[in-house]
Formats: structure tokens, sequence, C-alpha cells
């Protein structure tokens, strides 16, 4: 299969930020073999495909994500125990391999059409999570959490790593679906798991692990108030704070974490939305960059930040560092592109084959229509992306080289079925809640 992108404005994200204005990319089975601008090659047999000047960029890279719980979107939203309440009730109760399969589809719907190429998610019954991805052709890291709190799939830790056995068994040399092993977090798993993760995770170094990390003051004053340290340095301690450690949301960061953070070579992800919702602080983004820490935009799950696209992270992402910096510069546009796309591929170790058009890479893309009036005039186009463009302004996504969307039609999933799915689970939550509700009052 071959296929000849033209008439496109390039923006290939490359280490050279190289745009191709009037540009032309030439697609062979997964992989760009060559782009460029100017007059575009002459391949006969190939899908040409005229971009009509459109936006073409790498597909983003969702760096944290909960798929299964996106039949939680809005739920109970402003309460202040919502986790206590409802979630964990709920999650006990209702969480099964059909409902992660449910809520898993209908993320996998929303990126795509939000030009998500590359997802990195955590959660429960995860080998489901890996064979929605796989049949919605998106990349994806998949990671079995662990959790001591009674979670709806293990009731021990022997039980987790049997799960994430089988996650690794069922996914070995899967081209797109990479699992993975996830302890939620220092305080829900325990410095004892936290150093048993660290041994699995020696003996199966190509196995990434991704956690929650320095997330709430509720986690900060656990690690001083049980180990007299700083969430971080319990991590280090348990052996876990290794290279390409994948840590979400870093909030409640001194400037000691940091050091740390940066000399074990980790990863981290910023989730705005999600943070910003539940009054939780502002990660130290620009920080973590400056110490050379790769950062990552990630959604959370949407029962945390709603939307799973990350243009409806940008502005947050973008906000949050001039806020904390008083003044327009930190994080410009341009960077927050990146963290959305080469730079979140590097977070999770992925960026030697997506997050930039290059040739060589797989092609992994999307395509924004610069038809609204509300983008127009661009004088710059990562400023148009951050603070104009809406997911609904994607057209086309593409995974290795197959198109997952075609002017807005998902192509790898039954739109109406994933949508009725998820909204028979719903009611059966709302039902449970108003029992609580009845219950407590
Ligand atoms: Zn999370």
């Amino acid at each position: 299969m071959t296929t000849l992108l033209t008439n496109a404005w390039v923006l290939t994200l490359d280490d050279a930020m190289t745009q191709h204005e009037r540009g032309w990319v030439h697609i062979e089975g997964d992989t760009i073999v060559a782009l460029g601008s100017g007059a575009p090659p002459d391949i006969p047999g190939a899908e040409a495909v005229d971009c009509d000047g459109d936006i073409v960029m790498p597909g983003m890279v969702n760096t944290h994500c909960h798929m299964g719980m996106s039949v939680f979107r809005g739920l109970g939203e402003d309460v202040d125990d919502r986790l206590y309440r409802y979630i964990l009730p709920l999650e006990r109760k209702f969480v099964t391999a059909a409902m992660v399969r449910a809520g898993s589809a209908l993320s996998a719907l929303e990126m795509i059409q939000g030009g998500v190429t590359t997802v990195a998610d955590m959660y429960y019954f995860e080998t489901e999570v890996g064979r929605v991805a796989a049949e919605a052709g998106l990349r994806a890291i998949v990671g079995q959490t662990l959790a001591d709190f009674d979670p709806p799939d293990h009731k021990d830790f022997d039980q987790g790593f049997a799960r994430v056995e089988e996650l690794v068994d069922a996914f070995a040399g899967h081209p797109l679906v990479t699992p993975s092993i996830a302890p939620h977090a220092p305080y829900s798993t325990g410095l004892k798991v936290m150093e048993r993760v660290a041994q699995w995770s020696a003996d199966h170094p190509d196995v990434p692990v991704q956690m929650h990390l320095a997330e709430s003051t509720l986690e900060v004053n656990w690690a001083r108030d049980t180990h007299g340290k700083s969430t971080v340095a319990v991590t280090r301690d348990a052996g876990l704070l290794k290279p390409n450690l994948i840590c979400a949301h870093c909030l409640q960061l001194d400037d000691a974490d940091i050091t740390m953070m940066s000399e074990h070579q980790v990863c981290a992800v910023t989730n705005p939305r999600s943070n910003g919702k539940a009054g939780r602080g502002i990660a130290p983004v620009e920080k973590l960059r400056n110490a050379g820490i790769p950062v990552g935009i990630g959604s959370d799950g949407a029962m945390s930040g709603n939307t799973l696209d990350l243009f409806s992270q940008f502005a947050p992402v973008s906000m949050f560092a001039k806020l904390l910096g008083g003044s327009r510069k930190p994080l410009p546009a341009v960077e927050v592109v990146r963290m959305a796309t080469i730079e979140g591929a590097r977070a999770l170790s992925l960026n030697l084959k997506t997050g930039s058009l290059e040739s060589g890479k797989q092609a992994d893309l999307t395509r924004v229509s610069l038809a609204a009036e509300r983008l127009h005039p661009i004088y710059d186009p990562y400023s148009m992306l951050v603070f104009a463009a809406l997911p609904s302004d994607v057209t086309d996504t593409m995974v290795a080289g197959r198109w997952l969307m075609r002017d807005r039609q998902v192509l790898t999933l039954d739109r109406k079925k994933t949508l009725r799915d998820a909204l028979q689970i719903a009611r059966t939550f709302k039902a449970e809640m108003i029992r609580i509700d009845e219950e407590k009052s």
C-alpha cells in the first residue's frame, strides 16, 4: 500500500522544526519513506490525497489515560469526596472485563477523532484495553494497575502480578500494543510492593513502568508520616526511580525531587485539566523540562479531565505555566505542540518510531482542517493549534500507514454500537448513585 499526501502544510516536528508549506508525504506500508515541498514525486499506483492546504502533523501522543473510565465521564462533578463516595464503590461493584472493553472503545473513538495516535494507558483488566487498542488501530502502551485498595481485578498483589504476566504474554511482539506494569502510586502500593515491581522490572527490562507520582497532598503527607521523606525519595529507595519510568501528574515536587528525577532519568507527564478540576495544583513543567526531563501531555481518565484529545489540554498547559511565571513568555505554543508529539513520544520511549514526520519513521499522522474562520489569519501555526484549533478540526487520522479516520468517518470502530454499550453502563451507574445518596442521607 502506497499513499501520497500532497498540497499539505506539513509540520514535521523534527529537530530543526522543518515545515513544508506546500508539502507532500510519501508513505509505503507502515513507514514514511520521503517528504518534502514543491512538486510531489510521481508514484504510479499510489493512493493520492490532496490535502487542500490543511495541516498534516504527527499524530498526538496522549501520555497518560485510563481508557476504561470514559463511562465515568462527568460523574459526581464538584463533589469533594467523590472518589470514596462514588467511584471506588462503583468500581468494586461494576468494573468487569466487559465494562473496561466498552469504556475503552468509547475512548479509542474519541482519541481517533481528536488526532491522537498513541496512548499510554493504565487501568484494570488491561488485556481488554490492549485488545480494543489493537482493533481500533491505535498505538498503545497498556499498563496493568497494581493497588492495595481492593481493586476490581485483583484481591492481592500475587493476583495482580499474575494479571501483568497474562498481559505481557498476550502482547509479546505486537506491532502496536506494548504491555506495561503500572503500580498505582507510592501510597497505594507501599514500599515493599514498589520494591517487588522494581525487581520484576529489572527482570523484564523491555516492559515500561507507569505510575502516578506526587499527585496530591495526601500522598506527600503519607510519605512524610510513614517514611520521613518525600514521595519521590520513597520511590527512589524502592529502586523504582529508574530510567524511562513514566511518572504521571508530578505536582507536589520541590527542587530536590526534580534533581532526583533528573539524575535517575525518569520521564514525566502533565495532566492539567485533571489537576485543575480537582484543585490539586500546577505542575512545575518548565522546571522539569529545564532539568532535562521529557514532559508529555496526558488527558488522565475522562472521569477526571472529561476529554481525551490533547487540543483541550493545550490552553491549560500553556496558561498554567504563564500564570506560574507571571508573564507571557513561559512555555511558548511551539513547545506545547512538541510536548504533545515528539516529546510525548520521548516520554514513552517511542521517539524512534513516532512523534515526528521523518523518513524511516512510522506513518502516524493527523490532518487538521483549516476550513474554520476561527483559525484565521495564521501568523504562527503552533499558536493556532494551541489556542484556536478544536478536536473537531481533525479530519483524518493514520497509524502505521493505516487510515483510522477519513473525512471524520472512523473506519475501525462501530460508532453507534460503541456509544450504545457505554450508555447502558452509565444507566447502571446512575441507579447505584441514587441508592448511595439515599443510603447516606
Ligand atoms: Zn491517572
